[in-house]
């Protein structure tokens, strides 16, 4: 009898874990379900040069020739609409349902709304999909005024390509500082200096409480505090929700995310989970980590797709991403709440490299244009063995782990 695995979800996750499966020796049937109408495509050239380049964007993961090749079946264009765990069945929205034996569920976020500023319908944007930041690029132009609610990495990414095009960005963040949830206070006060110099003015601490447009077709932001902002269209990106209606419909265990073990598998034994959406087991920590990051869905997609085909547990990565901002590389890896940062190189040359330190070891670090130093940092990260900081600040010594330690 043939076995069914499913996969649900068209992004970045959903299409590793489909060549995964084929690679690891699954030679079944695949199903592989998406609800945008695109082949799965990558994000991260979305809020850049997707923007700024478009015919430089490359998008696409796998051609279709590709899933054809691989005897990989595709739905794309279609939603899940229902999941029964107990009878191991997935219900389209055409109506089709798909019996299966394994399902993984790979169904990422979506823009967290903003009603304040959706209310206002025209002119206001958000970046997730390939859709979204194609209709922005067709309202961005020389002069326009931009206003980018949330210092996030989408609002900075966003401003930085809008700068790009030409126009000109007021952000505006509820916060006291740009991207906390993803940078060390280093790396946002970097981030600041940047965005300032090209002419972008940042605002912190608003808290919006009104939204218009006017008569002449200007919209006008107030935060609470009083501050007005006008400008011709808004982008917002004030972080995400993950898309978990599948999973609480089959009665699935979530908590800020859908709650996997080490093999990726949820609460029922043939439901799996990876990417955005999932929260995994790493023994390794003794915790339960979420990431949204690429390589996170790619490293992730892949080991949960190996465990469904093999019966082998995920292995851990360092957790990393990266930010492209005004032609500026900067990876980020591993936690941002060290208690303290080392500078590795020049900051006026405009390349070097953070370590951030806790009680001794390398707990995060950031390059900046410098994304050579970031394997030998994650090896570091991953080491977690105590360090001699005067070395690691000596850009003359190659990293290297394990490291030297402390006289
Ligand atoms: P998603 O990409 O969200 O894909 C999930 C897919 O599932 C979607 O296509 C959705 O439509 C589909 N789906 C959901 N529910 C259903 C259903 N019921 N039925 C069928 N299909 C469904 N990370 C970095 O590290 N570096 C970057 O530079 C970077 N840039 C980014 C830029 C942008 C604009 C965005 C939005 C993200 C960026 N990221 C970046 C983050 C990274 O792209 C995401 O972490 C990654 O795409 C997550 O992949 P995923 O497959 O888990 O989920
Ligand atoms: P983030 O969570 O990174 O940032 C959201 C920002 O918006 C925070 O600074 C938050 O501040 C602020 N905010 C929240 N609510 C308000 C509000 N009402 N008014 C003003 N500011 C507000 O999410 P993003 O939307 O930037 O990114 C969405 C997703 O896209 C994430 O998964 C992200 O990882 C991914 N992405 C990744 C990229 C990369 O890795 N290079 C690039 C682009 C997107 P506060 O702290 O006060 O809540």
């Amino acid at each position: 009898m043939t076995t069914t695995y499913v996969i649900v979800g068209g992004g970045q996750a959903g299409a590793v874990a489909a060549t995964t499966l084929r690679t690891a020796g699954f030679t079944d049937r695949i199903l592989f379900v998406g609800a945008e109408p695109h082949l799965p495509y990558e994000r991260p050239p979305l809020s850049k040069e997707v923007l700024t380049k478009p015919e430089a964007a490359r998008l696409t993961i796998h051609s279709d020739g590709f899933y054809r090749d691989n005897a990989i079946e595709t739905r794309f264009g279609v939603t899940a609409v229902t999941l029964d765990a107990g009878k191991r069945t997935l219900g389209l929205a055409d109506g089709e349902t798909i019996p299966f034996d394994r399902l993984l569920l790979a169904t990422g976020a979506r823009a967290r709304p903003y009603p304040l500023l959706d209310r206002l319908g025209g002119g206001v944007h958000t970046v997730r999909t390939l859709d979204d930041a194609e209709a922005l690029r067709g309202h961005v132009r020389p002069g326009r005024r931009v206003l980018v609610v949330g210092g996030g990495v989408i609002g900075l990414e966003v401003a930085a390509s809008v700068v790009a095009m030409g126009g000109v960005v007021t952000v505006i963040e509820r916060g006291d500082r740009l991207m906390a949830r993803a940078a060390p206070p280093p790396l946002a006060e970097e981030l600041l200096a940047l965005h300032r110099d090209r002419g972008v003015a940042v605002a912190f601490g608003c808290d919006l409480t009104e939204a218009v447009t006017a008569a002449n077709g200007d919209i006008v932001l107030t935060a609470a505090d009083g501050r007005r902002f006008t400008g011709d269209l808004v982008v917002y990106g004030v972080g995400v929700e993950l898309n978990v209606e599948l999973a609480v419909s089959a009665g699935l265990y979530i908590d800020d995310g859908i709650v996997v073990d080490e093999w990726g598998r949820t609460s029922h034994p043939d439901i799996y989970a990876a990417g955005d959406v999932a929260r995994q087991w790493h023994p390794h920590l003794k915790a339960f980590r979420r990431y949204e990051t690429w390589a996170n869905a790619q490293n992730q997609g892949a080991g949960v797709a190996r465990a469904m085909a093999t019966g082998e547990p995920c292995g851990f990565e360092v957790p990393w991403y990266w930010t492209d901002q005004y032609g500026i590389n900067i990876q980020v890896a591993g936690a941002c709440d060290a208690e303290s940062w080392i500078l590795r190189g020049e900051r006026s040359s405009g390349r070097y490299t953070l370590f951030g330190l806790t009680d001794g070891t390398v707990t995060g670090a950031v390059t900046v244009n410098n994304g050579r130093d970031m394997r030998p940092a994650r090896a570091l990260i991953a080491a977690a063995a105590p360090v001699d900081p005067a070395w690691l600040a000596d850009p003359g010594q190659p990293l290297r782990a394990p490291a030297p330690r402390a006289a």
